[in-house]
Parts: C-alpha cells; structure tokens; sequence
C-alpha cells in the first residue's frame, strides 16, 4: 500500500534526488442596517485568502510571473486554496522554495509542486493543476488539520532538520526559505495563525440595545425580517472598538451587489483564535484599511447613520461564516438582548 508521504527527503531516495535538490536550493537563492438587505456572494465558508489583505489572484500572478513554470498559476493556488481552505500563502512558498522557484525538474517535468513523495522518487502528475491540487489536499490533511498551520510547525514533518536521509544538511534551509517567500507574499492569513484572546468585548461604550437579534419588521422597510445583529443606540462620532483582534478584510460603503448593501460605512473583521468575523455597520467615519491588523479594543471608526439606518447607532453582528452565519452577539458579550 502507498502511503502519502512529504518530505524534502525521504528514505531509500538515493544520491541522485539529493544532487537534484542541492541543485533546486542553489537556483533558488534567490453589514439600523437592516440586515435584511443582506447578500451573499462568493463563497461564504472558511478563511479569507487576502493574506494580509494583499494577496488577491492579480497580485500572485504578479509574484508568479518570474518563476518559471509557476506563471499564471494563481488561480489555482487560490482554488484550491480556498477548496481545502488552505493559506495559498503558504502554499506558494513552500512550492517555491521545493521547486526553486519553479525550475526544478519534479516540477517542469513531473508538474509535482510539493516535493510529493511515495515510496518511489516522486508522484508524477499530468497537469500542474493537479499537482498543485495534490499539494493543497495533503496540506490541508497532513497538516493544517492537524494545527501544524505555520512553517515553524510544518517543518519538522515535513523537511525534519537532522533526518538521516538528510546526509548534505538541507532540511536545516528548508525554515528560512519558506519564510522568506512568505514575506514576499505578505505574510500568512489570520487564519493561518491563531491571533486573539477569543473573547469579544462589548464595541462600544455604556451600550445601549435599541433592536436585538430578532424578528422584527424593518424601521426603514417596513418588511418583516430576522435583525441579524444587535443595534447599539449611541451619539454620532462615538469610537467604535475592534471586539477582539483581528484583521480587517473589508471597509469601505457597502454598496448593493457587495454582500454589505445597507450596512453603509461598514468594517468586517476576521478573528483568527475564533474563526469568526464580526461585522460594524453605519458608521459616520472609517478609521481602518483592508489588511490592516487591529487589536482588541482598538477604535477602527465612529458611530453613524450611514446606508438603511434611521439614527445613529451601531449595527454589530458576529459571523460565523464571512458572508453569513449571523449569531445572537447578545449572550456572547453577556448582555441581556431586546
Ligand atoms: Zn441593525
């Protein structure tokens, strides 16, 4: 029986796979809204792929395009990716490094991106497509189901430093180059990590619940709808505060057709520790950007009126999904809902 196995070396690989990667190291030096008025679009499960906010398919075809076979591969990074929710982050730099960036021949010739090993020399694949698929799948399996969601963790598995396959030392690399692609691509995804104390605190100052996560029937509307947040009736210009750290994945006006029609000014935050996104809507002024890391606590705007609002206050939901999944915030802050 085959056993998936990963590894930069492996037993029983013989000499000439260790020449081949000496050779690939050496070429490698280098949204009171009224949330009824919610969309949903794209795909609403997992982490974000905006790895630090940067990372979209445009900007790793741009990191691509100078890496040999790699070229205009994004999309399937991120399919994947985001498949096997997986950081493409991560992914890419590990192939990169495994591969010198995309010259090596496992990867030119057999489309193995990984360094994917059975008991033989390598899997082959006929695509790079697939290959790239195969590596996801056994990260996410192998791996990141595992916890071991960053470099530090995955390369004891996965290129052991001291192995006794590993004659020439290389493992000892393989931490310091997945790491330096990593910083190229902006770093790992908050969900790769697993930032926050997983404790949201109440956004804003002496709270007052003016509509609880209820049916109800819309103010602005006038139709029937479950409010999928908590409404905090406050002065306009009070600071509104990040509920636990995070990073910010989207801010701008919520304009209809975005997912955040309604919402007005509106600020999603993605909550590593939790694996959840909380939502702050109608805001008078945005004090934070897409990608930026925030803290507990942390003012990241002011309470407004902006979008299907009819007075100043804050509409806050938590998510359990980035496109949905609203549940009641009231008893999570331990607050007495309405
Ligand atoms: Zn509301």
């Amino acid at each position: 029986m085959k056993k998936w196995i990963i590894g930069i070396v492996l037993s029983n690989l013989g000499f000439f796979f260790l020449l081949l990667l000496a050779l690939v190291l050496i070429s490698s030096i280098l949204t009171s809204a009224e949330a009824s008025s919610q969309e949903s679009k794209g795909s609403s499960q997992g982490c974000s792929v905006v790895a630090s906010g940067t990372l979209d398919e445009e900007t790793l075809n741009k990191f691509l395009e100078t890496r040999g076979v790699f070229k205009g591969t994004a999309s399937s990074f991120i399919k994947y990716g985001e498949e096997y929710n997986v950081d493409p982050a991560l992914v890419v730099a590990i192939a990169m490094h495994e591969t010198g960036n995309g010259t090596s021949r496992m990867v030119k010739e057999w489309n193995n991106p990984g360094g994917l090993m059975g008991d033989g020399p390598g899997f082959q694949f006929s695509t790079l497509d697939k290959g790239i698929e195969a590596m996801i799948k056994n990260l996410s399996k192998n791996y990141i189901s595992l916890g071991l969601n960053t470099p530090e963790k995955i390369q004891p598995k996965y290129a052991p430093v001291g192995a006794s396959n590993d004659g020439l030392g290389l493992n000892k690399e393989w931490l310091n180059g997945v790491n330096g692609f990593l910083k190229q691509l902006g770093g790992l995804s908050t969900c790769a990590s697993n930032e926050g104390t997983g404790k949201y605190m109440i956004p804003v100052d002496n709270p007052n619940i003016s509509s609880g996560f209820v049916d109800r029937v819309n103010p602005v509307t006038g139709v029937a709808e479950h409010h999928k947040g908590l409404d905090f009736a406050q002065p306009i210009g009070s600071s509104i505060k990040a509920a636990d750290d995070g990073i910010v994945v989207y801010a701008q006006m919520g304009v209809s057709g975005s997912g955040f029609g309604g919402y007005g000014n509106v600020v999603l935050i993605e909550h590593a520790k939790n694996k959840e996104w909380t939502l702050y809507g109608h805001q008078s002024k945005l004090l934070v950007k897409v990608g930026q890391k925030v803290k507990k606590g942390e003012v990241i705007g002011q309470v407004g009126s902006t979008g299907q609002s009819t007075g100043p206050h804050l509409h806050f939901e938590i998510r359990k999904e980035k496109m949905g999944g609203q549940i009641d915030p009231a008893p999570v802050l331990g607050l007495k809902g309405k």
